[in-house]
């Protein structure tokens, strides 16, 4: 069993209305050891939005504490936070990390080239081609500009949003691009995440998908740490058993939880 959820949302996050209570109380319900809070923090996202995905870190922080105090000797909560990439604001997250110490950090692309593939302005007058290689285009430029995180999140995000329902997106594909990002995530000491919501959007399949996880261990990946990605109660270590069997068919044998960005290793099956 997988017993800690490294990617989890609270209503610290625009797009998440959970309380840290409910959220805890869920993780200890169903057996959790530990739980990560990565609430968002995605500093100039586009403003014809109207979330604003920047949570006020002081608020956090103190809510954060409070928690571990009240659950102590139940679960373990940890400190983390989703940081949104881009390479323009590589100095705000730098200055941000250099005056809160948080447990995890994950580094995620929820934006290419400013605007977010969730919106279809994002795909207009590219080619579906172009809209994906942009997006992994972009991780190679964040993680070229910013790399104190420990893992990146969903490497393949871009592909829940693929306008054109028809169009089959395999890792072959984009082999080139994909082979880059993994060799430069690996080359900065860094792992990714293996994300679950994939399963819960209907994709049967984590984020990423199987074969980008066996070319990352190919590549000669290891670390990786394992996430829900849920903003609610009912989303938390979602499928985690289906992804625990995928990762061990892989080849996995560890997946890491962290504290003070240190890594502890635990066994998978
Ligand atoms: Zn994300
Ligand atoms: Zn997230």
């Amino acid at each position: 069993m997988i017993i800690a959820d490294f990617h989890t949302h609270t209503h610290h996050s625009s797009d998440s209305v959970a309380s840290m209570p409910s959220m805890v109380q869920k993780a200890i319900a169903l057996g959790l050891q530990k739980i990560c809070f990565t609430d968002h923090m995605d500093y100039d996202y586009p403003k014809s939005s109207s979330l604003t995905f920047v949570f006020d870190t002081e608020e956090y922080f103190k809510e954060l504490d409070h928690m571990k105090e009240q659950y102590k000797g139940k679960i373990e909560i940890l400190r983390g936070i989703e940081l949104g990439l881009q390479p323009h604001v590589a100095d705000k997250c730098n200055r941000l990390l250099d005056n809160y110490n948080f447990d995890f950090i994950i580094g995620s692309s929820h934006l290419a080239l400013k605007k977010d593939p969730y919106n279809p302005g994002y795909w207009e007058n590219k080619t579906t081609e172009q809209g994906i290689f942009d997006y992994f285009e972009g991780i190679i430029k964040n993680v070229a500009a910013f790399n104190r995180f420990q893992v990146y999140g969903h490497i393949d995000y871009i592909i829940r949003y693929i306008p054109d329902k028809s169009y089959v997106f395999t890792y072959q594909k984009y082999a080139d691009i994909i082979d880059e990002v993994i060799r430069t995530i690996l080359s900065a000491g860094r792992g990714i995440e293996v994300n679950t919501s994939g399963y819960k959007y209907g994709l049967g399949q984590t984020h990423p998908s199987a074969d980008i996880l066996k070319r990352y261990k190919e590549l000669g990946g290891e670390l990786i740490t394992v996430g829900s990605d849920g903003h609610r109660p009912e989303h938390l270590a979602y499928d985690f058993d289906v992804a625990e069997q995928l990762l061990v068919s892989l080849g996995y044998k560890y997946y890491a939880t962290f504290k003070d960005q240190k890594p502890e290793f635990h066994k998978l099956g």
